[in-house]
């Protein structure tokens, strides 16, 4: 039975808007103006405006659902390191003693006294429990002296590869960087089955009402989740909505010697697209790794691999037909990644991509303009967190990062995506955050970022779809034509006319497949007051 929605359908192939959309089993069968005669059911868009659902090409959807559970510490819960260290002891007072407190999403770089939170701190408030807090970045953990004790990590530990366990005047300050905080976590008890298989509905549902119709979730095989049997049991009893990919994380892949098997029941709609590594840390966390100083402690990051282990990995990627995605954001481990990919010369093919490269140098953009490597961006970071990039970089190095518009020119495919939930705003997955600072360069502050750099709406919208689902290889989806899945978002907003600024963050409705996956409270009046129409209405 065909399916026709009648309104401003947006298909940002440039001809907008048309005024009809056909869909049959699932898929788009016709788009283009409207077509009278011929009975069919109708929705009709009642002003509403149409867009190609979102594909939010780098995520970490478990993750953010489990943080939903745990101790929030990003603004509006804490404001400031004593509302940090208040809303921990608070969430301690209604703990059995010994359990584990756990949380994030801080950027102590917003507070007025703008410096990490030290252990004895976190004793004072929290003495009797182990503390591990992640800061926004996911890169930077701070932990109590029990959580240390546990780990057995002491004065004497040595610095694991690629991490820092950071002392001041010898003494332990309880920051943990990149591979160190692995010495805490690996001690954390793994969530229950069923509070993860209920992070992850949290997450869906939370994604489809940002019109997000397709996700990946960029660093599976960490933990003893089993992300893929989540999604799996999640797709089979739908509860779990979006079209998922899935990049597992190197290291875990060569330990364990296996790529984790998708049952073909949910093929269709949960892929394992590739391996993932991470090559440096995070410019907010100030463990990016730099040719040039951080102005604030004149350290350079930390560089987390071998040129060889990326060698390796792409290698590994490439003999199982999957996709290499490395995390590098600063400038010096961008330049390494590209140089290991580029042993592999022509035979990458568009199979590689740098998550993040808020820094890319000349070289790494001629690197990856030559040898076809892909990157996804997040613009939400400098919107979010512009005063952790002001104190690290400096004003210069800001104003320049994230060159999108000039890595789009030199022929490179960027995709946009939110990264959620490492950024420290409180609605990490809204897209429309990121859009509006891809096309404007205006940080959440007001701090503008070079405006050459911007790029158009209907740019920023077909990175955050089309080119997302390229990218990452979703086939037939991202596109508002026949052939395609019917996935698309509904909006009561227009953002060719409000802009993205003037978008609400919630989509009226979000439909994968044909079907509503979301629908807010005024998308239902609007079927109520009989917008909504079962019969053909020719
Ligand atoms: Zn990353
Ligand atoms: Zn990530």
């Amino acid at each position: 039975m065909d399916l026709e929605f009648t309104g401003k359908i947006y298909t940002l192939t440039g001809s907008e808007p048309v005024d009809s959309m056909i869909v049959r089993d699932k898929q788009i069968v016709y788009v283009g103006p409207r077509v009278h005669g011929i009975p069919r059911e109708t929705v009709d868009l009642a002003g509403a405006t149409m867009l190609p659902g979102f594909v939010d090409s780098h995520a970490h959807p478990l993750w953010l659902g489990l943080l939903q559970k745990q101790i929030r510490t990003n603004p509006p819960f804490a404001n400031s390191l004593d509302e940090f260290l208040s809303v921990i002891g608070e969430s301690a007072r209604g703990v059995a003693k010994g359990q584990w407190l756990l949380g994030g999403g801080f950027d102590e770089s917003q507070w007025s006294l703008p410096r990490l939170p030290q252990r004895q701190e976190l004793d004072r408030v929290s003495g009797e429990h182990p503390v591990l807090m992640m800061r926004a970045c996911g890169h930077i953990a701070v932990v109590n002296s029990l959580a240390l004790k546990l780990a057995g990590v002491t004065e004497d530990s040595v610095d694991p590869q690629g991490g820092k366990i950071v002392r001041h005047e010898g003494v332990l300050t309880g920051e943990l960087q990149e591979s160190a905080i692995q010495l805490v976590s690996r001690c954390v008890p793994e969530p229950n089955p069923s509070v993860a298989a209920s992070a992850i509905v949290d997450a869906s549902n939370y994604l489809a009402s940002r019109g997000i119709t397709s996700v990946c979730d960029m660093e599976c095989g960490d933990g003893s989740h089993g992300e893929w049997d989540l999604y799996s049991e999640g797709l089979r009893t739908g509860s779990w909505k979006q079209r998922v990919g899935i990049f597992i994380v190197f290291e875990w892949f060569k330990a364990s010697g296996q790529l984790p098997l998708i049952e073909p029941e949910v093929r269709q709609d949960l892929k394992l697209l590739g391996l993932k590594l991470f090559a440096d840390g995070s410019i907010s966390g100030h463990t990016a790794a730099l040719h040039e100083p951080y102005l604030h402690d004149g350290g350079r990051g930390i560089m987390r691999l071998g040129e060889s282990v990326i060698v390796e990995a792409a290698g590994a990627a490439l003999s199982h037909g999957l996709k290499l995605a490395v995390h590098a954001m600063g400038d010096a481990a961008i330049d390494q990644v590209v140089t290991a990919l580029s042993r592999w010369g022509g035979q990458g093919g568009d199979s590689f991509t740098i998550e993040h490269a808020a820094l890319p140098t000349t070289y790494a953009r001629e690197m990856m303009a030559k040898h076809k490597i892909g990157v996804v961006t997040q613009p939400i970071f400098t919107y979010a967190e512009i005063e952790s990039y002001l104190n690290g970089l400096g004003p210069e190095r800001t104003f320049n990062s994230y060159p999108i518009r000039s890595l789009k020119e030199q022929g490179i495919r960027v995709a946009l995506s939110s990264d959620a939930p490492s950024t420290a705003h409180a609605d990490p997955a809204n897209p429309w955050l990121g859009i509006k600072m891809a096309t404007g360069r205006r940080a959440s502050t007001g701090v503008a970022l070079s405006s050459d750099e911007c790029i158009s709406l209907t740019e920023a919208l077909r990175s955050y779809t089309e080119i997302g689902a390229a990218v990452r290889g979703f086939e037939n989806c991202g596109r508002l034509l026949p052939g395609y899945a019917a996935d698309f978002s509904l909006w009561d907003k227009d953002p060719f006319k409000e802009g993205p600024a003037g978008m609400p963050d919630e989509a009226l409705a979000t439909y994968r497949n044909g079907e509503a996956i979301h629908s807010g409270k005024t998308w239902t009046a609007y079927r109520e007051r009989g917008y909504f129409s079962d019969q053909a209405k020719d």
